[in-house]
């Protein structure tokens, strides 16, 4: 049964609401038209997403680990190549290391920014190793600028995994502007979502550019012309037309998700043993994710679904420690700060369309936990 104060953790159905005339006639134009693949809405969203990223060249492609897998692909990364990606991250960054058939080498994060711990990374690196994957992780850049220092230094491509950084700014410049290139989903719940699977390679380097575009449409130069092996990893029209409809919000949701996070950490300051996600000075934050940190996070997160409030956990197990990478011989204590993050971090209700009394609802009830809790949990 939904209760009357239920709140979602993502609530697209408020999203929609917002802008339903202008997704309805975006939707209808390519069905009059009927040009489902590769249309022209394509180019125009990629145009407009480039301008956005602040790059030259943006290539439209089916989703966010294809669009990281297609960057592997245009470096030439394969088999016996290994690639560093952060322990703390969502599982498809490490997914594409292997789709290509090479190997993810993980580095422990950051234990206040959550991403990857820029220090540890260069110990990391060996001869086998051809690039970096660094993750913006809940909306916040990694520290680029050293780096991309010691990328250039040990001659790695830097491929950032923008996924949940659609907008975030390093000193000014845009995640997906930085590496060599740039990696996005617009998965229905990121901060620009589709109305289903859809991704981004962003990039400065026109010989990349060409190879992208070639590799998301079967290594084709030109029909029938396959000079390379490829996929078939485009953006559906349907999806650009509503991305490039959606685009046009972006900036001002990114600024409410940020109000709304500011509220929450006034408002939840000193509250129990809550501890923050710390800012960073380098980076802007578009608050992809609101995450807390509690040692009593199980019996947090079970006591605000009784109140109706969804949570999620972003990621309650370190991909080391998957089954899937089981293969790769890392075990329980290799990272340290993942893993302690996995036990303790919570992520509360954020999308552009919360409103001050939902989020003093969820407040009030993060109180109540705390001011009823045992030292043991409920
Ligand atoms: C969502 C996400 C991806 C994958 O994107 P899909 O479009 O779901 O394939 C990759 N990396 C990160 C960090 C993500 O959050």
């Amino acid at each position: 049964m939904r209760r009357v104060n239920a709140i979602p953790l993502v609530d697209l159905t408020a999203q929609y609401a917002t802008i339903k005339d202008e997704i309805d006639r975006a939707v209808q134009e390519v069905l009059g038209r009927c040009n489902f693949i590769l249309g022209s809405q394509v180019q125009e969203f990629e145009q407009s997403f480039a301008r956005f990223a602040g790059v030259e060249h943006a290539i439209a492609v089916s989703n966010g680990l294809d669009a990281l897998r297609l960057s592997l692909m245009a470096v030439d990364v394969g088999p016996g190549d290994e690639v560093i990606v952060p322990a703390n991250t969502y599982i498809a960054t490490a997914l594409a290391v292997s789709s290509v058939g090479a190997r993810p080498v993980f580095v422990d994060c950051d234990a206040s920014t959550y991403n990857i711990d820029v220090g540890l990374i260069e110990a990391a690196i060996n001869g086998h190793v051809h690039a970096i994957i660094p993750v913006h992780l809940t909306g916040q850049s990694a520290d680029m600028d050293p780096m991309l220092e010691i990328a250039e230094r040990h001659g790695l491509y830097v491929v950032e995994d923008a996924a949940q950084a659609h907008g975030t700014l390093y000193k000014g410049r845009p995640c997906g502007s930085m590496g060599v290139m740039g990696c996005f989903s617009f998965y229905p719940g990121k901060n620009l979502g589709a109305c289903g699977d859809a991704g981004m390679v962003t990039t400065n380097d026109s010989d990349m550019a060409e190879r992208l575009r070639r590799l998301r449409n079967y290594g084709q130069s030109f029909k029938y012309e396959h000079v390379g092996k490829g996929l078939n990893a485009r953006m559906d029209t349907l999806q650009a037309a509503i991305l490039r409809t959606k685009l046009r919000h972006l900036k001002r949701w990114n600024e409410a998700r940020a109000a709304h996070a500011e509220k929450y950490r006034e408002l939840l300051s000193g509250v129990g043993d809550v501890v923050f996600q710390q800012r960073a000075p380098y980076s802007s934050h578009i608050y992809h994710l609101f995450i807390i940190e509690t040692d009593q996070r199980d019996a947090l997160r079970k006591y605000l679904e009784m109140a109706g409030i969804q949570t999620g956990i972003h990621y309650p197990k370190p991909i080391h420690l998957q089954e899937a990478y089981a293969d790769t011989g890392y075990r329980i204590g290799d990272f340290p700060c993942a893993e302690r993050l996995a036990g303790r971090i919570l992520s509360l209700p954020m999308f552009p369309e919360l409103s001050i009394e939902q989020i003093h609802y969820v407040v009030d009830e993060v109180r109540t936990f705390f001011n009823n809790a045992h030292p043991h949990g409920v």
